[in-house]
């Protein structure tokens, strides 16, 4: 590993002014800050990541989850990703949050995994990982061998020409159909982010993956209020049973009023460039009866637009399946 200059935030002002330095908050950053460390010194190791300076953020006071006057749920920066899976308010209010958590990664990489680090968690792409590969992302300009190459578990929705990279997160595609808003302090002040506008579609330049400047620092994330009566689930369809990244998943937010889709969020996993919002399955499905039939059309609504490469075919009707199934199972809980 490469050497570089350790230092402890004692607030997030300073935090902020140190990082703002940075060229860039993209790949190939200067300065990061570091959280649990699970993502970051996983690609330190393999020299992906270099940065000269590291600002460990772990003493600020960012580790709470707080209801706000107004219903709204604040989720701090630096809240662990088993916190906030086992919070009873999660629990009870967005189920869909502690089972998206909950399906990821291991017990002890969500003891240490917090909740702005997994926002901003890296593609696990073979060749992104691998010094030795070409890879626009990691090295804008050297090419894509993944999109002649082993590309199993890459994206179907939102890829371009230049990058086909998955989103790995199964809680940012909760958060999406929670519409989740993601507050972020810089240099010129602070702003809030809907977590649809946060990360971006690779188009011709796939090394920028949030519209992160340098210098800012996620503060906190907010769920809107909870809404009575919803009905929600986090699907994950994977390899294996546990510790495996997902292949397709689906997230559900619904409301049924007599039997018909009154309200209804969706979101999926495994299959974009970003976490995965769908607005066509949702418009296929709103003021619908909640059946099978239907289901499937917001189904084939969600996957009209997959472009799928040598290896990936089958997501297309896997997550076709996983997001019926997800709303059959939803609408019977
Ligand atoms: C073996 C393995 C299996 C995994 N399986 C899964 C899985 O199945 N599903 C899944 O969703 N995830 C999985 N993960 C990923 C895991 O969820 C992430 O590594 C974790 O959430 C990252 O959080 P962290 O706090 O450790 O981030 P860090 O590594 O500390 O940071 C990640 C990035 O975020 C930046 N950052 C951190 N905090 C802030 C902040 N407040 N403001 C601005 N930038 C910040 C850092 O600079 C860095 O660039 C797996 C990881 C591993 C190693
Ligand atoms: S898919 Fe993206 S991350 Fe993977 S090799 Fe291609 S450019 Fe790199």
């Amino acid at each position: 590993m490469h050497t570089f200059e350790f230092t402890r935030a004692e607030s997030a002002a300073d935090a902020v002014q140190t990082a703002a330095r940075a060229k860039t908050a993209q790949q190939g950053a200067d300065v990061r800050f570091i959280a649990g460390g699970t993502t970051l010194v996983d690609l330190m190791k393999l020299d992906v990541e270099m940065p000269s300076r590291l600002i460990d953020i772990n003493r600020l006071p960012l580790d709470k989850v707080e209801e706000m006057a107004g219903g709204e749920l604040k989720i701090g920066a630096t809240v662990r990703n088993s916190d906030l899976a086992h919070h009873p308010k999660v629990q009870r209010d967005y189920a869909v949050l502690s089972q998206a958590i909950l399906s990821g990664a291991s017990a002890q990489l969500r003891n240490m995994a917090t909740t702005a680090g997994n926002l901003l968690q890296r593609t696990r792409c073979l060749y992104f990982r691998d010094n030795a590969m070409p890879c626009n992302k990691r090295e804008p300009g050297t090419g894509c061998p993944a999109i002649t190459g082993s590309n199993r578990m890459l994206a179907i929705l939102g890829t371009s020409e230049h990058c086909i990279a998955t989103n790995p997160s199964d809680m940012c595609v909760a958060m999406a159909a929670l519409e989740a808003t993601i507050h972020v302090q810089g240099a010129k002040g602070a702003r809030s982010i809907p977590i649809g506008d946060f990360h971006l579609l690779p188009g011709s330049t796939p090394q920028r993956e949030t519209v992160l400047e340098p210098g800012d620092l996620i503060t906190h994330v907010t769920l809107p209020p909870p809404r009575p009566g919803s009905k929600q689930l986090y699907l994950k369809l994977r390899d294996r049973a546990s510790y495996e990244f997902a292949l397709a998943s689906a997230a559900v937010v619904m409301n049924l009023t007599g039997g018909n889709v009154s309200y209804v969020r969706i979101a999926l996993g495994g299959v974009g460039t970003k976490p995965w919002r769908s607005p066509e399955a949702e418009a296929a499905l709103t003021g619908k009866a909640a059946n099978a039939a239907n289901f499937r059309q917001a189904a084939e609504a969600a996957l009209r637009n997959a472009r799928p490469q040598s290896e990936n075919n089958f997501k297309i009707e896997l997550a076709k399946r996983c997001l019926t199934h997800a709303l059959h199972t939803a609408a019977k809980s």
